[in-house]
């Protein structure tokens, strides 16, 4: 079977996509991909991340990650993803921003937001040149879910219902963050507010591990002044991948999908998992979890909290507005989440699912079919 076969097959089912879009810019060498996979409650919300290395299929399965995050929250948007295929270290990351948004002008459906490598300017050059965006910085109207923590907020909110579900005390439990970026450092800002004690964290150059607690906003400062953790001192320093063998009650993944699959799932040692990123743990991984008695609350339940704040700026509505309807969506659908998976025996991926297909379903009754 040629490949574009299987990407089609591993794409298609009753919900999406309703477009995969190519874009190939001659002059600028550009290449990204837009997957915008459905639009039944209305424009898709979607991030847009930049990576070199980055395929169909994995923009496909963000998109339909958006697709059930944005029903599971109840907004009256659908979901997609883009990716640009770029170093986001470049340094002519503004022009290629510019030359992806005026390739995507003519994607009404598709409203574009800040993703991994993507932050407020992006959103804000993409807004510059097609006046379509979410995500914006505050001087442009927007409620700027990184620097205001959103999806950080949310996780710690999902863990403050997860908990009871495991008898877990938050007070002095012990944290381990994968990804130190805008959703890994706000988990951590949150829950410790909520008595919980930051013990590793990781980024692309390395990990820093200290069992007796690493000072939050130390590591946040360490991290923007200097570029990366591994330059926090009182702290181990250790491999990146070194993160995963380390002890904990939570851990939360927010960096790349995948991370945790079915050979390395063995060597997780947590009994909390609150997934800040999108699809990091394969579903094989995520059953071998949940039979060990690890509870793993699925993306589009955990991080919603960006795209709730999302859809707030694009209603023009408050940041405090936003900061009450991540509190009460995430922390409603994490029990609905969690009471259906423990009185019905599901996997909590399995539970997650069916609540919010059966609200994109419906959704998609209202839609002309031919
Ligand atoms: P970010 O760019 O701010 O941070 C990502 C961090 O992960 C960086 O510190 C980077 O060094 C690190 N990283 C990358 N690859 C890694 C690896 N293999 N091991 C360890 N660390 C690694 O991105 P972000 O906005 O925090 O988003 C992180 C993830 O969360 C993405 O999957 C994104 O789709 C998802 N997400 C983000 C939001 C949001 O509001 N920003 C909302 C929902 C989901």
């Amino acid at each position: 079977m040629d490949i574009s076969q299987t990407i089609f097959e591993e794409c298609t089912d009753d919900l999406g996509p309703e477009k995969i879009i190519h874009i190939y810019e001659p002059v600028s060498k550009l290449r990204a991909i837009v997957v915008i996979d459905n639009i039944a409650a209305g424009p898709a919300i979607g991030g847009v991340r930049m990576a070199p290395d980055l395929t169909t299929t994995e923009v496909r399965r963000l998109a339909r990650a958006m697709t059930l995050k944005n029903a599971a929250a109840g907004l009256p948007h659908g979901g997609a993803k883009a990716g640009i295929l770029s170093d986001p270290k470049t340094g002519e990351k503004e022009q290629i921003i510019r030359i992806f948004a005026r390739a995507i002008e003519c994607l009404h459906d598709y409203i574009p937001a800040p993703d991994m490598y993507t932050d407020e300017s992006c959103i804000a050059y993409i807004f510059d040149e097609i006046q379509r965006s979410v995500g914006l910085p505050r001087e442009l109207g927007g409620i700027p879910f990184d620097e205001i923590g959103a999806t950080g907020f949310g996780v710690a909110e999902c863990a403050g219902i997860a908990k009871e579900y495991i008898d877990l005390d938050l007070n002095g439990a012990r944290l381990v963050v994968e990804g130190f970026g805008n959703v890994g450092k706000n988990a951590a800002r949150f829950l410790g507010e909520k008595g919980v004690r930051l013990v590793a964290a990781s980024d692309t150059s390395g990990t820093v591990y200290n069992r007796d607690g690493i000072d939050v906003p130390a590591l946040v400062r360490v991290k923007e002044e200097k570029g990366s953790v591994i330059y926090y001192e009182d702290a181990e320093r250790l491999k990146t991948g070194d993160l995963l063998k380390i002890s904990s009650d939570i851990f939360v993944p927010a960096a790349r999908p995948d991370v945790v699959d079915e050979r390395n799932v063995g060597t997780l040692d947590t009994k909390l998992i609150l997934q800040g990123a999108n699809i990091p743990i394969t579903i094989g991984a995520e059953k071998v979890l949940h039979d060990r008695g690890v509870l793993s609350v699925p993306d589009f339940i955990a991080n919603a909290g960006g795209v709730i704040t999302a859809a707030v700026e694009y209603r023009h509505g408050s940041e405090k507005e936003a900061f009450f309807e991540v509190k009460s969506k995430i922390r409603e659908n994490t029990k609905k989440v969690l009471d259906k998976t423990y009185s019905e025996g599901l996997y909590p991926r399995v539970a997650a699912d069916a609540i919010a297909r059966e609200r994109v379903l419906s959704a998609m009754r209202y839609r002309r079919c031919m």
